[in-house]
């Protein structure tokens, strides 16, 4: 078990991080910003950055090999259409996207905007930690943060008009 501390300070004790906040127990700061039968999606704002998407699974699974053919077909979809809205209603021109098997919780993909200020960290994967590191520790002013939670808000409306 994992304690984890909750952003209003509340602890609470999970197995799996990815499994308390797809299953909704853990409810991310800034809501769901889309889910399947399959997949959900959010932001970690504890990394302030402009339309940052975490897309987990709901299975707890580690591996892209353990997906199954309905999952996979859920999930390049998904991937895909978050990626447009993310250029549609946040004009993000370049996204990285970073996901490790051996997590200590489950399958989840981090896509990373690609913005200017990124630059000075490097151009490629060496670039992703001091990028989030940055975010974390010198972009968690107010002005940011609200900036962060009015982009979540613009991604989710764009993507549930684009599944009526
Ligand atoms: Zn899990």
């Amino acid at each position: 078990m994992r304690k984890i501390t909750l952003s209003n300070g509340e602890t609470v004790e999970v197995e799996c991080l990815s499994c308390a906040i797809t299953s909704g127990l853990i409810k991310p700061d800034g809501g769901v910003v889309i889910e399947t039968d399959y997949f959900h999606a959010h932001q970690d704002v504890a990394y302030p950055i402009k339309g940052l998407i975490i897309l987990a699974s709901k299975r707890h699974i580690k591996s892209f090999d353990e997906l199954n053919d309905e999952e996979k077909i859920d999930y390049i979809n998904l991937l895909s259409k978050i990626r447009k809205a993310q250029r549609d209603v946040l004009g993000i021109e370049y996204v990285y996207y970073f996901y490790n098997e051996d997590t200590t919780h489950h399958f989840h993909m981090w896509m990373v905007p690609r913005y200017e200020w990124m630059h000075e960290f490097g151009r490629s994967v060496e670039s992703i930690r001091p990028v989030l590191l940055h975010a974390r520790n010198k972009m968690n002013n107010e002005e940011n943060k609200l900036e962060v939670m009015r982009a979540i808000k613009a991604l989710t409306r764009q993507l549930k008009v684009g599944t009526l």
